[in-house]
C-alpha cells in the first residue's frame, strides 16, 4: 500500500493517493483540446502543459483519493463540448485537481502528476504509459508510447467493476450523498470555450516561434 501525497500549488488543499502506482491506476500524458482548455481556464498552462499542450495525468479510482484539508476550496468546471467530466481544481491557487466522470457509475478520476510529491511520484507511478488524444497534439508527444483506446477502456472497466463488487464506489470525495456532484459545477458556453481554444491555439504558435 503506497500512499503519495499530493497538493494545490500554494498548499491549502492538501490530499492522498492510497495505493498509488501498480495495476489500479495508470499514467497518461493527454493532449486532447478539454484538458488544453481546462489548463487555460486556469491560466496553469506554463506549469501544467508540456511543450505540446500535454496533461501528466495519473488516472485512479476516486475512493483511493482523500482530500485530508481544504476540501471547501475545491470548486468544478465544465469545458467540454461532449465529454462532460466534472474538473475540480484549488480555487485558492487555480491549480487542477482532478478529472472525473459524474455519478457513480463509473469510478473514474484523472488526477495531475505533477501535484504529488515531487520525491517520490517517478517512482511510484513510473513512466507514463501512454499518449492519449495525440491528433490534437503542437508537435511531438513526450513519450512515443501509445496505447489503443480500446485497452484503455478496458482497463479502466476492469478498475471499475473492481470498484464496484469491493462497494469501494461508494466512496468518492467528488460526490455528494445524493450522487450529484459535491460541487455544483461551472458549465463553460460555447463563446467561452471558444476563447479558451484560441489562446490554446496562440500558445503553441508561440512556442513553436520560439522553438
Ligand atoms: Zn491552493
Ligand atoms: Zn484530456
Amino acid at each position: 500500500m503506497t500512499d503519495l501525497h499530493f497538493q494545490c500549488r500554494c498548499g491549502a488543499v492538501k490530499g492522498v493517493a492510497h495505493d498509488a502506482g501498480g495495476s489500479m491506476g495508470i499514467r497518461v500524458v493527454c493532449y486532447c483540446a478539454d484538458c488544453q482548455a481546462l489548463a487555460h481556464f486556469l491560466n496553469c498552462e506554463d506549469e501544467y502543459l508540456d511543450a505540446a499542450g500535454g496533461s501528466d495525468i495519473y488516472q485512479t479510482s476516486p475512493s483511493r483519493l482523500e482530500i485530508t484539508e481544504g476540501v471547501d476550496r475545491l470548486q468544478c468546471v465544465v469545458v467540454g463540448r461532449e465529454a462532460r467530466l466534472h474538473r475540480f481544481y484549488a480555487s485558492c491557487c487555480n491549480t487542477p485537481l482532478a478529472n472525473t466522470i459524474p455519478g457513480r457509475k463509473l469510478p473514474f478520476a484523472g488526477t495531475q502528476v505533477r501535484n504529488y510529491d515531487p520525491a517520490r511520484r517517478e517512482d511510484v507511478f513510473g513512466a507514463p504509459k501512454s499518449a492519449v488524444f495525440t491528433d490534437y497534439a503542437h508537435g511531438e508527444p513526450v513519450t512515443k508510447k501509445k496505447i489503443a483506446t480500446p485497452f484503455l477502456v478496458l482497463d479502466l472497466m476492469r478498475r471499475a467493476a473492481l470498484e464496484w463488487m469491493s462497494g469501494k464506489s461508494k466512496k468518492n470525495v467528488f460526490l455528494d450523498a445524493e450522487d450529484n456532484g459535491s460541487v455544483t459545477p461551472q458549465i463553460l458556453t460555447a463563446d467561452e470555450r471558444s476563447r479558451l481554444d484560441a489562446r490554446a491555439a496562440e500558445n503553441a504558435r508561440n512556442r513553436m516561434a520560439r522553438a
